[in-house]
């Protein structure tokens, strides 16, 4: 499917085209710390399908565990994460999905990483509803 997207301050926008087959829930640390947050959510757009149309992505480049490389593109003003992807002739990009205007409709399909999972993360539908900040 056609996509859309960009950073909170609008530096950065792009458009792709996405599997929503392809959304996947990430659980490890690297996407833990480099999100804020208790996962990542990414749905893989092929190279050719992938286009910034404004602004340029700072670039962080992060050694894994396993000593592989990955790109991890964001906005140098706002620091909203865009993408990931391999340093050198990459095939495909991560695209993060809370920056996809039609996110609503690229529910995650499949988790990895799930021995770094955060217990608190699996289920939060007990939790206090609040339809607004309280
Ligand atoms: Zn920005
Ligand atoms: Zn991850």
């Amino acid at each position: 499917m056609k996509i859309d997207g960009g950073c909170h301050c609008g530096n950065i926008t792009f458009v792709a085209e996405a599997d929503p087959g392809q959304v996947t829930i990430c659980h490890c640390t690297d996407c833990q710390i480099l999100t804020g947050s208790a996962f990542r959510v990414v749905v893989r757009a092929p190279r050719d399908k992938f286009e910034l149309r404004g602004g340029k992505p700072k670039i962080y480049v992060k050694t894994a565990e396993s000593g592989m490389k990955r790109v991890q593109a964001f906005c140098p003003e706002c620091g909203t994460p865009i993408y990931s992807t391999t340093p050198t002739d990459p095939q495909f990009y991560g695209l993060r999905v809370g920056t996809i205007r039609q996110r609503a409709q690229l529910g995650p399909k499949k988790q990895q990483w799930c021995r770094s999972a955060l217990d608190w993360a699996q289920d939060i539908h007990a939790l206090q509803k609040v339809d607004k900040q309280q």
